[in-house]
């Protein structure tokens, strides 16, 4: 087995090698990952500047490709260019922050699996709720669980999982659930400021908005201390208001 292990936090980041690791014995994981931090790039693209790839030392002998572009960048370069034979399954993470509710949007740890789905890989992103000391290998383990289970049922479909796992400094998950993803963002706010020079700017502030009681979705099962998955799509279609859409009678 063949595994493409990428991210968003940059190729040094220590829950990428954490997630090789954890996944290592399953056959060859090769890293290709952005040489810089890539948060909240969402799928960007790289296409009006040349992108080059240089050998990162990963340490214990190992060699990954690090691009100078985005986590999509590093699946589609890897995917088409970098890599001689398919891959089986590509992993991204283990993201520091949670992709849960529309953050999964803003996410380029998301966005690195959703290329490998455009590809008709099995795709994962793997994220671990932000702490001062995130167990990386605690959440690489719990997703190479899921793996198993995935690949040990007949078929391997071609799916876009979206793994989150709480916290584990305050101890074990309560469980898995398998949940939709929550409408729940970021509440939204704005700092302004004066540099030294007297010019205006801001900066974003606030934190993720939680979830009413009871809701059953990613972000509240995430609260409740869950492991959750959510098997995404990319079809952004609104298949529901198609028809309604049409009844309009649009015309030129
Ligand atoms: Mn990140």
């Amino acid at each position: 087995m063949r595994i493409l292990v990428t991210n968003d936090d940059g190729i040094m980041a220590p829950g990428l090698l954490a997630l090789r690791r954890a996944l290592a014995d399953l056959g060859e994981a090769i890293v290709v990952a952005p040489t810089m931090p890539q948060s909240a790039v969402g799928h960007s693209i790289t296409l009006t500047d040349p992108i080059r790839v240089h050998r990162v030392d990963l340490g214990d002998g190992l060699v990954g490709h690090g691009v100078e572009g985005s986590p999509a960048d590093c699946v589609k370069l890897a995917v088409l260019e970098l890599l001689d034979e398919p891959v089986d399954l590509v992993a991204s993470g283990v993201n520091l922050g949670a992709n849960v509710g529309i953050n999964v949007l803003y996410s380029g740890t998301v966005a690195a699996a959703v290329e490998g789905a455009f590809f008709g890989v099995p795709s994962v992103a793997v994220s671990i709720e932000d702490t001062d000391a995130p167990d990386y290998d605690g959440a690489a383990r719990i997703a190479r669980r899921l793996i198993d289970q995935w690949f040990g049922r007949n078929g391997r479909e071609a799916m876009l999982l979206n793994v989150n796992v709480p916290d584990l400094s305050a101890g074990p998950p309560k469980g898995v659930r398998v949940v939709g993803q929550s409408l729940k963002g970021w509440r939204e706010g704005w700092e302004r400021r004066s540099d030294p020079r007297g010019r205006t700017y801001y900066w974003m502030v606030g934190g993720p908005e939680r979830e009413d009681h009871g809701t059953d979705s990613d972000t509240a099962a995430l609260a409740e201390r869950y492991v959750t998955v959510t098997p995404l799509r990319f079809d952004l279609t609104d298949h529901a208001r198609l028809g309604d859409v049409a009844a309009w009678g649009l015309r030129l």
